[in-house]
Parts: structure tokens; sequence; C-alpha cells
């Protein structure tokens, strides 16, 4: 028998007429002829409630008794769907991460999956039952609770996916697919039918909420197909995100994060060899101690310059790092109002770059710093300035879309 995992977000059990509704739509794949095995988040914004009250009583939560915490959200709405899948005539059970055997690493609040012991979820398989399990949670090998990183139901959903053996995974929301840009900021833009998984892993990295990326990357990996669809139009077949995309032309989507810094350091000794290796030392030490940095370049050049982007949360022991270590005498300028819109293709080093430096220069967009993978390009402007970026981008390539 075809085998599917489908996982439902937050907002689609959000109260008890969503998880009914919930319960009808599992209903009817199960008569398509799938074995169904459901994945759910909490309901709503329960997570952020509960990581209110363990703010309320604790100043520095011990992050073990968080993760038992928060991980009880995702529980309620496995045990509320297994009661109403059960009403409506489903045989259904629900389970926590370690009732399905999902076995992690101890590091709560991030823990990694190292192994999923599917011998529970098979025998219910096997016994006709729905198995309902509660994302974003796991077991450590001590016999604690841990949880995957916030938004991470989708990577229970994709590991069991991939555990099961399913066809698929289809990780239903309140948004019906993934567009070329917000669709909520762009109103032109538009759903793709399907996307490659680089590409998805490069816009959730990089501000696009619909997938985790830990998710996207691990689907990769075991090979995964996604089904992004839409709980309240599920007729409507969303986006495929697999191998290969067939999204027309080399431009797949544009994301906007606002969520990093960009630092620029001068070095004293001015550019040249002994430049080059400052910079070198320079990223060592905050890769050293954990600080994901993004170097960049700018259009000016960066001779005797060190431009990188640093994630907010990361940016003051980053500076404290380089005032300790470094004893640079000309302090890092740092610029906090910047928005990183970042254009995703199937490959941005043909024409995307040129192109979307001389579009935003003519439209008057200043450009503060570019970084660039095989698959994305990423111009920080003024962050007052990123719809406008956005659209003159989009006109852009959605353009070259049209005419492919
Ligand atoms: N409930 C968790 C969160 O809000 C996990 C998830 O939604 O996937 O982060
Ligand atoms: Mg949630």
């Amino acid at each position: 028998m075809k085998r599917i995992v489908i996982k439902f977000g937050g907002t689609s059990v959000m109260d008890s007429g969503r998880i009914k509704h919930v319960a009808r739509l599992v209903e009817s794949v199960q008569k398509d002829g799938y074995e169904v095995v459901v994945v759910v988040s909490a309901m709503g914004h329960t997570t952020d409630h509960l990581l209110q009250l363990a703010a309320d009583v604790g100043r520095c939560p011990n992050p073990r008794e968080l993760d038992l915490l928060i991980s009880t959200g995702e529980q309620v709405s496995a045990a509320l769907l297994a009661i109403a899948l059960e009403e409506s005539g489903v045989k259904a059970q629900s389970y926590t991460g370690a009732m399905a055997g999902i076995l992690t690493d101890e590091h709560f609040g991030q823990a990694k999956i190292k192994h999923v012991h599917t011998e529970a979820l098979l025998a219910a398989l096997k016994a006709g039952y729905v198995p309902v399990v509660a994302g974003f949670q796991g077991v450590s090998g001590k016999g604690d609770v841990t949880t995957l990183g916030r938004g991470g139901s989708d990577i229970t959903a994709i590991a069991l996916a991939a555990s099961l053996a399913a066809e698929r995974c289809d990780i239903y929301s309140d948004v019906d697919g993934v567009y070329s840009a917000d669709p909520r900021i762009l109103s032109q833009a538009y759903k793709l039918p399907s996307i490659s998984y680089k590409e998805m892993h490069e816009l959730a990295c990089n501000g696009a909420q619909i997938l985790n990326a830990r998710s996207v990357e691990m689907a990769m990996r075991r090979a995964v197909p996604i089904r992004v669809r839409s709980t309240f139009d599920p007729a409507d077949s969303g986006t495929l995100v697999e191998d290969s995309p067939h999204h027309a032309g080399n431009f797949a989507g544009l994301s906007c994060l606002t969520t990093q810094s960009h630092v620029q350091l001068h070095c004293d000794a001015g550019g040249g060899l002994r430049s080059q290796s400052w910079k070198k030392n320079i990223i060592a030490l905050l890769l050293e101690a954990g600080i994901h940095v993004e170097v960049g370049s700018t259009l000016k050049g960066t001779a005797g310059q060190l431009h990188f982007a640093v994630e907010r949360a990361d940016l003051a022991a980053a500076l404290d790092l380089l005032a300790q270590k470094t004893g640079e005498t000309i302090p890092p300028v740092v610029d906090n109002h910047l928005a990183k819109i970042s254009v995703v293709a199937r490959d941005v080093r043909s024409s995307i770059e040129v192109e979307s430096i001389v579009a935003l220069t003519r439209a008057g967009l200043p450009i503060v710093m570019m970084t660039s993978t095989e698959h994305r390009l990423s111009l920080f402007v003024p962050i007052e300035l990123r719809e406008s970026a956005l659209r003159v981008l989009h006109d852009k390539f959605a353009f070259l879309k049209i005419a492919a």
C-alpha cells in the first residue's frame, strides 16, 4: 500500500473546529488509498505562551526543563486529533516523539535526530491505526525529552517519511505553496508548481518562513519529495519540492531577511597580502567560537577591509571577541538597519548577479554588501528600501520568466 506522512502546522490545529476539519482531511487522504502517518505542531501560539510562562517563573530556565515544557504543546494537538479521528470512525493513536521511537542527541532546544526506531509506528500501521505523532520532539539516549528547534515539527515529518519509506511528505499550513516572493508584500508574486531542494533550502535559510531549513536539508539528503499545501484548500496541489524543478527559466524566487547585521572592519596594514591573512585570521577566530558569519563584497571592492553579515543575536559576542583578540585600533562599523534580499535561482552566476546590480542601481537603491552561493545572490539594502528592492528585482526576473 502507498504510504504518506502528512504534517499540520500550528494554524491548522489552532482550535477544536480546525482539528475536526483536519480529521476530515486525514480521512479523505486515507480514502484515497494511503497508509497515513500524521505529524502535528502545537495549537496556534502555544509554544510562545509556554516559553513566556517559563520566563515568568525563572530568569534563566534550565534547557532540560524548557524542553519538557514546550514538548507538551505538540502532545496536546496529537491527542486531540486522535480523539477527533476516532470520533469520525478512523482508527487512530497518538504518540509523543519518544513513543514514536525518535532518538536524538542531548542538545536541548536544538537536538538532532540520530535514529528513528520505527517498530511502534509500523505495528500501529499494520493494525490499521493512523499514528498521530507529536512533532518537534524526541528522546535522548539518557531518556530525557528533547526538542528540535523552532519550527522543528517539519523535521519530525521528514524524518518519519524517510524512515518509513513514505512516497511523499505533505506539509499543510495556511499558505498554499511556495511563491516567487512573499505575496503579502508583492501582489504580483506567483506560486511555483515546483522547486528544487537546493533552491528551497536557500529560501528557507534566508527569510522565507514556509519550511524549516533543516527539514529541507534532510529531505534533500534522504530524497523525500515534499508538497507544501493549504489545509484550507486541500484540492490545490501546492508546490512540490523535489530534485528536478519545473519552474520556467533560471529564476526561482526572492526572500527577505531582516535579522542580520553588517559589520565592516578596516585593516591597519592597508591592502595586499597582509590584509588577506588578516581577513582569514579574523574569520577563523569567529568560526572557531561558533559564530557563523557570511563574508561579502561591495561594489567599491574590499581592499584592506573585511565585510561580513552576522545574526543580530550573535553580534555582541562577535564584537566582544574582536575587541579582545585582534587588538585592532580602528573600531568596527556596524549597521543594524539592513534587509538581506536574496535572489534564488538555478544558477545565479550566469547573468543574475550583473542584472540585479544594474536593476537596483538604476532604481537608485544602494547596495551595502553582497554575498553569493551557487543558487543565491544576496543584496543588503537599507531596511526601509526592502519593498522597493523586492519589487525592482521581481519585475526584472519575473519578466524573464514569462518570456522563457
Ligand atoms: N511548536 C514549535 C514551534 O512553534 C514547533 C513547530 O511549530 O514546528 O516552534
Ligand atoms: Mg509552532
